[in-house]
């Protein structure tokens, strides 16, 4: 038997799903990919106490495809695996017939779907109600800059975005304005919570737990006294050696 027998290679590589024929091989193995980063990184939203219940989403983009995957709505944390993931275009339709297809998505599909379409350099998307963030969108009080690990991260403030109302493009075109052109991966939707973008799912999500940090640490600073800015060269600074010096070449954000 030769390595290339067909058989040989189907039986070694039959997944326990599939999503379907219509797409390219290299395409669904894209999907499956990102349906196992998706499912597994709402465990980190749990690990980090970001979440209560079934709030909070994840979603990531498929490289290569006008297609993100995104968690089912209502469903429990411990319930989500990668063949219940839902899989969307960029219009935030869940494309038919692919597992997960059965349910409803997250009721935020339509803003992380906004935010793909009109973002093309994101690749992941998170949404919690995590509570300093919160506590700080519920004044609409942008979180000022004044730790230096802030200014590694996010390279300023973290901004707020208007009002918005769930259930048509409002959020998603509130995110992508408030977003665009800023170094913030973060910001806090007024009266809602923070959403998080980022070079992919991963990268989204540890954005999520570190606005969650920074806001509770602020919050805390503030309490026991002033502030004391950074001043904005030194931020600068700050960023630019984070974004390209600290950790590794290998990191999705390089
Ligand atoms: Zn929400």
């Amino acid at each position: 038997m030769t390595t290339d027998d067909p058989e040989v290679s189907v039986s070694n590589e039959a997944p326990a799903f599939s999503d379907e024929s219509s797409f390219s091989p290299e395409i669904a193995a894209a999907i499956r990919t990102v349906r196992e980063d998706v499912a597994r990184l709402h465990g980190e939203l749990v690990r980090y106490d970001l979440i209560v219940w079934t709030g909070g989403n994840v979603s990531g983009r498929v490289p290569g495809a006008d297609l993100f995957v995104i968690k089912p709505s209502g469903v429990s944390y411990d319930d989500l695996t990668p063949e219940n993931m839902i899989l969307c275009d960029l219009d935030g339709a869940v494309i038919p017939g692919t597992p997960g297809s059965d349910r409803s998505p997250s009721s935020d599909t339509a803003a992380h779907a906004y935010v793909y379409r009109h973002m093309p350099e994101v690749g992941g998307v998170v949404h919690t109600h995590s509570t300093f963030a919160v506590a700080w969108a519920a004044r609409g009080e942008e979180i000022p800059c004044v730790i230096t690990a802030m200014a590694d991260e996010f390279g300023g403030p973290i901004p707020v975005g208007p009002f918005a109302i769930i259930g048509d493009d409002s959020i998603g075109r509130g995110i992508v304005q408030t977003l665009s052109g800023h170094r913030s991966r973060a910001v806090l939707m007024q009266n809602h919570g923070p959403f998080t973008i980022g070079v992919d799912a991963k990268d989204a999500v540890k954005a999520a737990v570190m606005v969650e940090d920074v806001a509770r640490t602020v919050h805390y600073a503030r309490e026991a006294g002033p502030l004391i800015p950074i001043p904005q060269e030194t931020i600068d600074s700050l960023f630019n050696r984070y974004q390209n010096v600290y950790g590794q070449n290998s990191d999705a954000r390089r």
